[in-house]
This record gives structure tokens, C-alpha cells and sequence, in this order.
């Protein structure tokens, strides 16, 4: 069983739900497990609150953090759910093992998570769209900065509240120079190390005007492997393709939910190697149709238009984009509206 220290007071009145940021406010409680002495310690659910951690703690200077993004969704009689939490307690480990992080119980994992839920509902707002973002993480906290992996973690969640959010016009660069991953790297965890090491590249596609960049294999530059945060889709003509998850591709939930109901919508969908050129030559013959990327914070993210060695290109708009479909579609299974047929749905109770 969890100890649970109640926070005193609540932050929840002083919350505007109708002005969230994505990710600057946070629920009033938080779940800590310490791993000592070879073992993970009983998880603690105590007030939200800075940590105090020694200067020389692993996480600071050698990155060995890892962390996982999920959701909870209320439905319209107050039941809250999560969707297909098992994929973030497995990955999570997965990418713990890379990073040379013990392995944190499933128990710990979910007593931790719905505990933490069910102190903090009132956080998690009924309508579409609107969610509590989910953030576990594990940081390596024992003191000392001799370059090997640490013999002390912690374990966290944090929750934020998150509203539907409309992130404008997406256009999106594909990469030339920069690589997000490598072959035998990390690029297949959540670690901490990969997002930082993409804002620099990120800043200046910026610039130029491009909101996100298009990761393409740090090779060649030639196969393209994900947008920014999320797993990414192109459409041409009405086949779906998008590339195979490995070493450098993030194994997302959303897409792997995708490509289910692909199948049972009978959408044709290929997962395949996709290379810069086949999209630019589709692009220029129009036949192009979409591009969409997908990942947890907005389930699917389209996309208006990218560039590609100085050259732009807009996609057409479409009425009937298989980014609607398939955000619908994810959407009202998350909240409880529609059939769950492949048992996706896990109430929080
Ligand atoms: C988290 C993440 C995704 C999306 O995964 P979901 O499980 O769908 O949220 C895709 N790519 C990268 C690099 C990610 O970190």
C-alpha cells in the first residue's frame, strides 16, 4: 500500500481551466518512489513541491533520466480512464534499461497512478478535449559525478491539467543536417538527453519559419523518421504510409493505435521505409495529400506544409482528411463515447 499525505489546501480555485499553457500548472500532489540499497522503497503520495537534490546527482551532469507522457480523460458520468497504460509502464522500462535504470514495479506503477488520480479528479475536466497530461519520470539522484550509472533513482508522477489545443499552422522542415537518433542509440527511449539535443535545431528551423522539423536518418538524410515529438504519417493518393519503428523511431502508442484502425477502417496503409524524395515527387505532382504527425499531448497534429532544401510546398486542404478521421475516431474511445473494441480503455476506480 502507498502512503498518502494529503496537501492541506488545494490550488484548484486559483486555476483558470479556461487559459491553461500547455504544462505549467500542476495538479496538488505528486507520487515519489525511491530505489535504495538495490530496491524500490514504498512509494510515498505526498503535497506537489520542489525537491532538494545534491548538486553532484547523476541526473545533472550525465542525463540519466528517463520519462513517459499519458492521459486521463473523464467521461460525461464522471469515470475517468486512461488509454492503454500497460504501453507506458513497459515502455518505460525500456527505455530505463537503455538508459541503465532498474526496472520499476507494475504494482508501484499503477497503485502509484490511480491513487494519484483519484486524490487529485477534481483536476481532470469533463468535455472534449479537455485531460489531465500524465508525466512519470526517473531521475538518477545519487550523489557523486563518477561517469557511471547511478546506484540511487527516483521515481516520479505529476500531473497537469490540459485543455484541447489548436498549436496554428504547422509547417515542418525536413531535416538536412541535424539527426535526432542514430543506429544502436537512444533514440527508441524516452531519455531525457533526445529532446534536449532538438530545441537548438528546432530554434533555428524556427526562424525560418517552420514550427517543426521532419527527423530524417542520421546517415543519409534521405528517409524521413519523425516530427519533432511525434510519429509521423503521409498520405499519397488515399495509401497511408509511415515508417517502421527501430533503433532511432519512437514505438508511439497513438501510432501504433493508428495503424489498428487503419486496418479496421480498411485504409491502406503501408509501414515502410518513406524516403525525402518519394514525398517531394508526390508533392510536386500533387499527389501528396497529407501529412499528419501523431503522439499523445494533441493525439494527431496536422501538418500545412513543408520545405526542403529552400524549396516550400503546401499541402492541399481537405475536408475529409484522415487527420480528422483518425483523431475522431482515437478520441471518442478515450472518452468513453464510442465501442472499445480492442480494449484499449482502463477506468481509474
Ligand atoms: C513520445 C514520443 C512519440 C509519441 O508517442 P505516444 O506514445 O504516441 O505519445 C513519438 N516520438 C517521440 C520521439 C516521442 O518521444
Amino acid at each position: 500500500m502507498i502512503d498518502i499525505q494529503r496537501s492541506p489546501s488545494s490550488k484548484l480555485e486559483n486555476t483558470n481551466f479556461d487559459n491553461l499553457l500547455f504544462g505549467k500548472v500542476f495538479t496538488d500532489h505528486m507520487m515519489e518512489c525511491d530505489y535504495i540499497d538495490g530496491e524500490w522503497q514504498k512509494p510515498v503520495i505526498k503535497p506537489y513541491g520542489p525537491l532538494s537534490l545534491d548538486p553532484s546527482a547523476r541526473v545533472f551532469h550525465y542525463g540519466q533520466a528517463v520519462f513517459e507522457g499519458m492521459k486521463a480523460y473523464k467521461d460525461k458520468d464522471d469515470r475517468i480512464w486512461l488509454f492503454r497504460p500497460d504501453e507506458n509502464f513497459k515502455r518505460i522500462n525500456r527505455s530505463g534499461k537503455r538508459m541503465a535504470i532498474p526496472e520499476f514495479p507494475k504494482e508501484y506503477f499503477f497503485e502509484g497512478l490511480e491513487e494519484l488520480l483519484k486524490l487529485d479528479k477534481d483536476w481532470i475536466k469533463k468535455g472534449f478535449g479537455n485531460s489531465l497530461y500524465i508525466r512519470p519520470f526517473v531521475i538518477a539522484t545519487e550523489a557523486g559525478v563518477s561517469a557511471s550509472a547511478a546506484n540511487e533513482y527516483k521515481f516520479m508522477i505529476i500531473c497537469s491539467p490540459a485543455q484541447a489545443y489548436y498549436s496554428g499552422e504547422v509547417r515542418v522542415k525536413f531535416s538536412e543536417k541535424f539527426s535526432r537518433a542514430a543506429d544502436g542509440g537512444v533514440g527508441f527511449a524516452k531519455a531525457a538527453g533526445n529532446y534536449g539535443a532538438q530545441f537548438y535545431p528546432t530554434d533555428l528551423a524556427n526562424e525560418e519559419g517552420f514550427q517543426q522539423i521532419i527527423w530524417t536518418d542520421a546517415n543519409t538524410h534521405e528517409y524521413l523518421e519523425e516530427a519533432g515529438t511525434m510519429n509521423i504519417f503521409f498520405r499519397i493518393g488515399d495509401k497511408l504510409v509511415t515508417a517502421p519503428i527501430s533503433d532511432r523511431i519512437l514505438d508511439g502508442v497513438t501510432r501504433k493505435s493508428v495503424i489498428t484502425l487503419a486496418e479496421e477502417y480498411n485504409i491502406d496503409l503501408e509501414v515502410r521505409r518513406v524516403s525525402v524524395q518519394e514525398i517531394v515527387e508526390a508533392a510536386e505532382k500533387g499527389e501528396l495529400k497529407e501529412m499528419f504527425g501523431s503522439g499523445t499531448a494533441t493525439v494527431i497534429n496536422p501538418i500545412v506544409g513543408f520545405g526542403h532544401k529552400g524549396k516550400k510546398f503546401d499541402l492541399p486542404k481537405l475536408e475529409d482528411s484522415y487527420a480528422k478521421f483518425f483523431k475522431d475516431k482515437l478520441m471518442k474511445i478515450q472518452y468513453n463515447e464510442a465501442e472499445d473494441k480492442f480494449g484499449w480503455r482502463y477506468e481509474v476506480k
